[in-house]
């Protein structure tokens, strides 16, 4: 495709007027303001549009789609055993397929190009993610209530089959990283051999780390005084790469061994506002040089997947959380929505619009009402754009959504099935079935 006329966000998060990229193939192969030579397809009418990285949503568990508005004004543990676990507990095949797609379907509307997903039903969130053309890290949540050798386990058993059958597939799009749901969902012992596991593999994790204060407080009363981060450490979980959900509430210590340990926090501000549990303090990690990246989690405690919103959100929580209002940047959360979930995900090559990197990219329409006047696009982008302003997302050179249209998803077929299917759910829950 050739953008022709089109404001580029460079690297360095600056708008870039009148210039023509061109892709080829899955890569961006030329940027400049003259028209290029040769032939690259369609051409796209770039005028008061702009064109920048596709936002990775670092931290989701697709699938949960189902549950859209179905528990609200619940702490987490409540939220989890009286609403959510009964409902999964109905939750089929094809269900976690259709509500997989329909999670995409809204990613891909709201400029979100990949994703790092944590949940069960692996199979089926893997054939929505194959069938759809997005990118995934996708894990299995590994959980162990006894001291057991964790060969044992079915959910391990299952993610080591995974990475065998799916790893790198689809051209790379769909990586399988291996998943510790949780301190407390996990036995010390369990959490060792996973570590020893992952680094044998040269593989990735994905885990839930203090996200509520009942957890990091119990950890420590379980585990000798360790903080979850510091019994992760001590467990060698994070000697591999690692996502680390939340960390709403670690310690300086804590955000210490994560810089050390480089690892990822993926922050979620709509679920830890909505779930009661605290808020995550970004400034503080972005302050001690920790990759910090951003996700929504759930629709369930979110309710929605559009990066934008929680762009906002992250720009603003630090604002009113320091009373500071300039203490984390426009440019800061750009950089955590796009080139920090990428550089979590692995996907070196993605994340910024420039030359010889995958053509993960999304049209902003800067034509709308509250997109004008242009005093500063970026600041734009942040506090007044949603993602309602996309036009068009591409991953991997190909056009995915343009313009009302997705080129890979039935999209009437898949929200007639999630009602139905959420129906059926319901049903069951209430014993009516
Ligand atoms: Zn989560």
């Amino acid at each position: 495709m050739l953008f022709s006329d089109i404001t580029v966000l460079d690297e360095q998060f600056c708008c870039q007027p009148h210039q023509y990229v061109a892709t080829k193939d899955s890569k961006i192969v030329y940027i400049g303001k003259e028209k290029p030579e040769g032939d690259f397809g369609e051409c796209y009418d770039g005028h008061n549009r702009l064109l920048m990285s596709g936002l990775v949503n670092a931290h989701s568990h697709a699938a949960m789609t189902l549950l859209r508005g179905y528990a609200e004004n619940l702490p987490l543990d409540r939220w989890l055993n009286e609403r959510v676990f009964p409902f999964e507990d109905k939750i089929q095949n094809e269900d976690a397929y259709y509500s997989t797609m329909l999670a995409v379907a809204e990613m891909l509307r709201t400029g979100t190009t990949s994703f790092t997903d944590m949940y069960f039903f692996s199979e089926h969130v893997i054939k929505a993610v194959g069938e759809s053309g997005i990118k995934c890290n996708f894990s299995r949540a590994i959980t162990s209530f006894s001291d057991c050798d964790i060969s044992g386990i079915p959910s391990f058993q299952e993610s080591e089959s995974l990475v065998k059958t799916y790893h790198n597939a689809f051209d790379g799009r769909l990586k399988i990283d291996m998943s510790l749901h949780a301190e407390y969902t996990n036995r010390r012992t369990v959490m060792e051999q996973f570590a020893e596991s992952v680094k044998a593999h040269n593989l990735r994790a994905h885990v839930h780390l203090s996200e509520t204060e009942k957890e990091h407080e119990e950890c420590k009363q379980r585990h000798g005084g360790l903080t979850p981060t510091e019994l992760f450490q001590a467990c060698g979980v994070f000697d591999v790469p690692t996502t680390a959900a939340h960390c709403v509430w670690v310690t300086e210590r804590d955000m210490d061994i994560l810089k050390e340990k480089d690892v990822t926090v993926a922050t979620n501000p709509a679920s830890n506002l909505k779930l009661g549990s605290g808020v995550c303090n970004t400034a503080a990690l972005l302050g001690k040089g920790v990759n910090v990246a951003l996700g929504t989690d759930s629709v369930a405690s979110n309710n929605n997947l559009d990066m934008f919103r929680e762009m906002y959100l992250c720009a603003l929580l630090p604002k009113g959380f320091h009373r500071r209002p300039d203490i984390v940047s426009e440019r800061d959360v750009l950089k955590m929505a796009t080139q920090n979930g990428y550089s979590a995900q692995g996907r070196t090559d993605c994340g910024t619009v420039k030359v010889g990197n995958r053509a993960d990219l999304i049209v902003v329409d800067l034509d709308t009402v509250h997109m004008c006047p242009h005093n500063d696009t970026v600041n734009n982008l942040v506090y007044a754009a949603s993602g309602e302003d996309v036009l068009l997302t591409m991953v991997d050179g190909k056009v995915l959504y343009k313009d009302g249209t997705y080129t890979t998803i039935d999209i009437e077929k898949v929200k007639r099935e999630v009602e139905l299917r959420t129906k059926r759910i319901q049903n069951e829950v209430n014993g009516n079935a």
